[in-house]
């Protein structure tokens, strides 16, 4: 087998290479320098790690962020690769000790920021490590913090370049997201690369749905809505939401704690210990959305971020790339909702007038003005996104944006426009769309008819549209550059014409609009996936999900560290028995056959036995007595099930043919108690709970007092209130024996049944 396709397996688990993974694995191998350009989510870290586990010698790895690093590295050890980070949070003893082991080769991977790299007590280190143990390697992530011309410059990273002199021989890969020409001519030039292999993902995320919104009063409903239906799914799907200013993420947070969402603030007026708590929070999954200024995010790896919202129009679209793009990185469906407004030109402008540079400040306009067009226009959203990196989508629909998933239709609104343009030069172009469209409508207020305004020949003549129906199209001209804003004297926002409006008003260029339309309707994130899915893997899909969020429970890591939701799908349909089976699922590598197989194998052992579904049916190797036992077991329980249902008081309904759940449900409900239950069903009191657990998550009611006892009821709540409701551990620790787990997810699901209810 292919050495390197076989250590891909081994060490990561994965089947397959990402697209360009493979160019740039066997280019570093080779020892040449490369440059990769990927998109978030692309698999860049892998570009690397796999070499660093191939190679003699250590990787070390530059990373801008302690976060990042941290991240990365309990990643690696998850999957049984020794690495570690040395950073500044470090005292000097555990400094000391890691570089020690680090001279004995104890590490594959060494993760170091930048500017300990170019110092010279470090550079010292790393020529011992050099000549005693090699160096593999030099990985520079986020390598356009070199460039002034990127998002995020980093003086420190400019001094790289010294590498290239004192270890000539030690290849380098460069990786970044961050696309445009001009940086990334900068990182060839500053780090020195020689001769490398520069490869150019496309930037396109088809697992990415985009749907941009006019932003409306309603807008805070529609983004509870698109919550909501996530979270009807998944009930811990984390989210993203983007607001312009601190003020914004402060209220919108409180809007949504007071609607039962699990929702955390993070900006620069928060304190730094409350930043990196809430930010914590949220990568745990103790928090599920996260709600931010665009200052969150950079460095910031979570991968299985289901919906990135703004609130705000964006300030150009190569942030919003970068932004929107931290949605998915799992390659799974995820959501990318904008609300926009030309409104929030003024929220730009602020930002846009600290600049210095009047060119600059012209460009950020132009910026500003091209999100607006891309946000108004009827044309694909991932077509629009992609042409600003000079990339054409091949595809006429994405299918995959509302634009192609619900196209508008364009209409002719020539004549509307002339007689709104019109209105805007007969008030010699001093007033506000607002007051135009008064105007337009024949409004008898103060200002107008002091103004003479009423005497105009355009007062009244767009009497039979709505105000909200103007404003549109005046929205959708400023988006078409037909109209301009501007200040007037006295600081208020104004309208004026722009040289194309005069050519609408002689009639020389028609005017297109898209027709306003209803909200998308809601595709469901993982609704692609989960079709493929028949009923049983999709339940039994639900129940790994379960052992997983309790693995991470106990080890305090965040769900994404044990498996990956596409690893959990597969199981579910391919239903492994034996560690090798398991082993072959995408994304189980050696180290988490041995520290999870068998809780997952069990698990799904159980379920097959208790809907008599036939496990791995791809065939071959099942074990012997796990055939025989089920065999077994099966010609046990058919007729004893039988018998046990005709004297129960369940004679009139014949309960098993109902889906598990559903059937425990029916049981409880019908006034048997668990262990009653599990006696009958010959089912683990766990598993029942879980059934029971999920009825309430979807919504049923259960009379709680029969599952846990009123004082014992208080006691959990009243520490749930103190302690959070995930993870467990917590608060199971700090009760004792007096409560089981069981007592605490049943609790749990109940107070979160009446928190969506409320
Ligand atoms: P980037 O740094 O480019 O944003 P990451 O390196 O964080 O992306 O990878 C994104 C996600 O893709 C991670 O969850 C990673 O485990 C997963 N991944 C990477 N390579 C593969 C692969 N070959 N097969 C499946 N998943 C992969
Ligand atoms: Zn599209």
């Amino acid at each position: 087998m292919d050495a390197v396709a076989d250590a891909l397996k081994r060490s990561f688990g994965y089947d397959e290479f990402r697209p360009g993974q493979r160019e740039i694995v066997d280019a570093v191998l080779a020892g040449r320098d490369a440059l990769a350009l990927m998109p978030t989510g692309g698999g860049k870290s892998l570009t690397y790690q796999l070499p660093a586990t191939m190679r003699p010698g250590v990787t070390v790895v530059v990373s801008p962020l302690i976060a990042l690093m941290k991240d990365q590295v309990d990643r690696l050890l998850a999957n049984g690769v020794a690495a570690t980070a040395i950073t500044s949070a470090l005292d000097s003893d555990e400094r000391e000790r890691r570089e020690q082991a680090a001279l004995r080769g104890e590490y594959r991977l060494l993760y170091v920021a930048p500017e300990r790299l170019v110092n010279p007590n470090f550079l010292w280190l790393l020529l011992k490590l050099q000549r005693e143990r090699g160096i593999a390697l030099f990985a520079v992530d986020e390598a356009h913090c070199v460039s002034e011309w990127g998002h995020d410059f980093r003086p420190e990273y400019r001094q790289l370049g010294q590498l290239r002199e004192r270890f000539a021989d030690v290849p380098m890969l460069a990786l970044t997201a961050t696309a445009t020409d001009r940086v990334r001519a900068d990182i060839l030039s500053q780090l020195r690369l020689r001769e490398p292999l520069v490869h150019v993902a496309s930037f396109n995320r088809p697992n990415l749905l985009y749907d941009v919104r006019q932003k409306s009063k309603g807008a805070y409903n529609e983004l509870l809505a698109v919550l909501r239906t996530l979270r009807r799914e998944d009930p811990d799907a984390p989210a993203i939401i983007y607001c312009q200013s601190r003020n914004g993420v402060e209220t919108t947070c409180a809007q949504l704690v007071a609607d039962g969402v699990r929702a955390a603030p993070y900006h620069a007026g928060l304190s730094a210990e409350e930043r990196t708590r809430n930010q914590e929070a949220f990568i745990r999954d103790h928090t599920t959305t996260l709600v931010a200024t665009v200052a969150f995010g950079m460095g910031v790896s979570k991968p299985d971020v289901r919906l990135v919202a703004h609130m705000d129009t964006p300030r150009n679209l190569e942030s919003y790339y970068q932004e929107s793009g931290r949605a998915g990185r799992d390659g799974e469906p995820a959501r990318c909702l904008v609300f926009f407004s030309p409104g929030d030109r003024a929220k730009v402008e602020y930002f846009i007038r600290e600049m210095s540079d009047p060119g600059q400040q012209a460009i950020a306009r132009q910026q500003f003005q091209r999100v607006l067009t891309w946000a108004m226009d009827g044309d694909c959203r991932r077509r629009g996104l992609l042409a600003y990196f000079g990339e054409t989508l091949a595809e006429e629909n994405c299918g995959a944006c509302d634009n192609c998933l619900n196209p508008t239709e364009r209409e002719d609104r020539t004549v509307d426009a002339q007689k709104l343009l019109s209105a805007v030069a007969r008030t010699n172009q001093r007033f506000g769309l607002g007051y135009v469209i008064e105007v337009l409508r024949g409004a008898q207020t103060k200002a107008v008819i002091e103004r003479g305004h009423d005497q105009l020949s355009v007062y009244g003549i767009g009497a039979t549209q709505s105000a909200e129906e103007w404003r549109h199209l005046g929205h959708a001209l400023l988006a078409q550059d037909l109209l301009a804003e501007a200040t007037s004297v006295g600081g208020y926002p104004t309208v004026r014409l722009t040289p194309l409006a005069w050519e609408v008003m002689r009639g020389q260029r028609m005017v297109e609009v898209a027709r306003p339309r209803a909200p998308l309707r809601q595709a469901r994130a993982a609704d692609a996936q989960m079709a493929q899915m028949d009923g049983p893997a999709r339940d039994l899909f639900e129940r790994l999900r379960l052992v997983r969020r309790e693995l991470a429970e106990e080890a305090q890591v965040p769900a994404f560290m044990i498996f990956a939701d596409s690893s959990l799908r597969a199981m579910a349909t391919r239903r492994p028995v034996t560690p090798p089976q398991f082993a072959s699922i995408s994304g189980v590598g050696e180290r988490k056959v041995a520290a999870f197989g068998d809780a997952f194998l069990s698990e799904i052992r159980a379920y097959c036995d208790e809907h008599g579904l036939e496990l791995w049916p791809e065939g071959g190797d099942i074990p012997d007595d796990v055939a025989t036992a089920r065999r077994e077991r099966r010609r046990r329980e058919r007729p004893e099930r039988a018998e046990r249902a005709d004297s129960s008081r369940l004679r009139d309904m014949d309960t098993t043919k109902l889906p598990t759940a559903r059937q425990t449900l029916e049981m409880f409900r019908r006034g048997l108690s668990l262990d009653e239950i599990a006696e009958q069903r010959n089912l683990a009191h766990t598993t029942l709970v879980g059934h029971l657990c999920d009825a309430m998550n979807a919504g049923e009611e259960l009379d709680l007092e029969r599952l846990i006892p009123g004082e014992r009821l208080r006691l959990i709540l009243e520490t749930f209130a103190r302690l959070g409701v995930t993870p467990l551990s917590p608060v199971k620790e700090a009760l004792g024996d007096a409560v089981s787990y069981d007592d605490l997810r049943v609790a749990r699901a109940a107070l979160r049944n009446q928190q969506a209810e409320g």
